[in-house]
């Protein structure tokens, strides 16, 4: 087994990393930097070292500066947490190069599922359904508009770097191509550094339902059932549960299939999440697959009763998976709502600040993942993420009536966060029936904000 970790992350999922090493009895390493002297995670280690400057180039993308951190102090692995250096190829090979084990799978495999046109052609080749659109990528609009005319409109254009929704242009007319591969060219060059492009057909009405993976060292994959995603602003998520209402056993078990069926084609080891979107009739379609631990874990944790930070620890170790599939089983339903420090008064903006009072809820079937403590100072250089809350109770209902007197009782003061909006979703008759897509926040957004004026 693994005996310290450098955690090469901050914020919450820092803190959620050096909690499931404490438990195991594995040394931890935080790293910092300037702007993080006080965080939660720089305090809960075993060692902490400052790495640079509060950007994240000086920092939590400083390659140079994490590794030599690791070795100074005695590392036998990195776990990269998600964000920042978990999906960089670059990153992972130094790691191993450095005799060290990055939690995750190999760089290659990263390398190869990270550009989402390439994954796309692996899924095809493994059998795995992907939404009809071009075959590699698209780099011309002549080109672009030959594989339009093909599959017909309206149609999604993707930066094959993309994550975290950007980079990514819906076009429902010719009228509108154009300008949306420009504009999503553009943002990809700003935002990854990599403007290759490729296109799909845009799945009308479609839920987020995703696949947790666990692959060991051995060849053994298993599946931990999915997550509903798609309660998403701009085509980043807001809520996530598990189970997913709209799915039937028979439909869970083909889905699942086709999730380890395409982790088994990528040759994949460690966690890692298969994206698919749901059509109204049933139809899925992988869309991409995330080679790191995701934000929204907890809610399979809850569900399966599976620690999967340990699960990481353990595959990393070479060690067997202890589970095979049929000991897997979803128990009663969780539900994840991420708060943001962003005022959705004006436009989402960030709303980085002091906390000046907490109260963080508790009771039977609560989680909270954060890293906020009264006096905190949220940062500006960094994702607004402030917190997690998460409820399991045996029935969907009562989850969606947890997470309200939750929300009721969570008070965070001195910044401005989305709260009020999650609130407000839960109450949402739709949401409580189950009847949403990923359009969901866009058809209410007007309404929400107003109505919690
Ligand atoms: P998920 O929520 O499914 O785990 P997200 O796409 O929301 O995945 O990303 C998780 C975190 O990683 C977020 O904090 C997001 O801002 C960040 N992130 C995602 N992709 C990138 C990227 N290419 N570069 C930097 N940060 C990213
Ligand atoms: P990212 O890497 O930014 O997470 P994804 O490819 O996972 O990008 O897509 C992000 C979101 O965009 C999905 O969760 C889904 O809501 C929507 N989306 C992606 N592809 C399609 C598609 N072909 N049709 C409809 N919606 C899509
Ligand atoms: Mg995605």
């Amino acid at each position: 087994m693994l005996k310290k970790i450098l955690i090469a992350n901050r914020g919450e999922i820092a803190v959620r990393i050096i909690r499931t090493c404490k438990e195991l009895g594995i040394e931890t390493v935080a790293i910092y930097s300037t702007a993080d002297r006080t965080s939660l995670h720089t305090q809960l280690a075993d060692e902490a070292v400052c790495i640079g400057g509060p950007r994240p180039a000086e920092s939590y993308l400083n390659m140079g500066a994490i590794i030599e951190a690791a070795s100074q102090t005695g590392c036998d692995a990195i776990h990269p947490g998600f964000g920042f250096l978990s999906e960089n190829t670059e990153f992972a090979a130094l790691v191993e190069e450095c005799g060290m084990k990055f939690i995750g799978p190999k760089p290659e495999v990263i390398d190869a599922l990270g550009n989402k046109s390439k994954a796309r052609e692996m899924m095809i080749e493994a059998g795995v359904p992907v939404v009809p659109g071009s075959e590699g990528s698209v780099n011309t609009y002549e080109a672009l508009k030959e594989v339009v005319d093909r599959i017909g409109y309206p149609v999604l254009i993707k930066a094959s770097a993309g994550g975290g929704g950007r980079g990514m242009r819906r076009a429902y007319k010719e009228e509108e191509l154009k300008k949306a591969f420009e504009t999503a060219k553009a943002e990809a060059k700003a935002a990854f550094g990599d403007d290759d492009m490729y296109v799909e057909k845009l799945v009308l009405n479609p839920k987020h339902v995703e696949f947790q993976i666990l692959a060991d060292e051995h060849g053994h994959v298993i599946h931990l059932g999915e997550r509903d995603c798609s309660i998403q602003r701009r085509n980043q998520k807001m809520i996530e549960e598990s189970p997913c209402k709209a799915l039937s056993e028979e439909l869970r078990e083909r889905m699942g299939n086709d999730a380890v069926k395409a982790a088994k084609g990528a040759g994949y080891t460690n966690a890692g999440t298969v994206e698919f979107v749901l059509s109204p009739e049933g139809e899925y379609y992988f869309i991409e697959m995330n080679t790191r631990i995701q934000v929204e874990h907890p809610v399979t944790e809850m569900v399966t009763g599976i620690d999967l930070i340990k699960e990481q620890i353990r595959i990393a170790s070479g060690l067997k998976l202890n589970y095979a599939q049929e000991d897997i089983h979803l128990n009663g339903h969780a539900i994840e709502c991420r708060i943001n420090a962003e005022d959705p008064h004006n436009n989402f903006a960030p709303s980085p600040g002091t906390i000046k009072s907490l109260h963080i809820p508790g009771g039977p079937g609560v989680r909270v993942d954060t890293f906020i403590y009264q006096g905190y100072q949220i940062s500006p250089f960094y994702d607004s993420m402030a917190a997690k809350v998460i409820v399991h109770a045996p029935t969907r209902l009562e989850a969606i009536r947890r997470m309200r007197r939750v929300l009721g009782e969570l008070v965070i003061d001195g910044i401005k966060t989305n709260q009020t909006i999650q609130f407000y979703i839960l109450h949402q008759p739709d949401y409580i029936k189950g009847r949403f897509n990923t359009s969901f926040i866009e058809k209410h957004l007007e309404e929400m904000v107003t109505d919690n004026g």
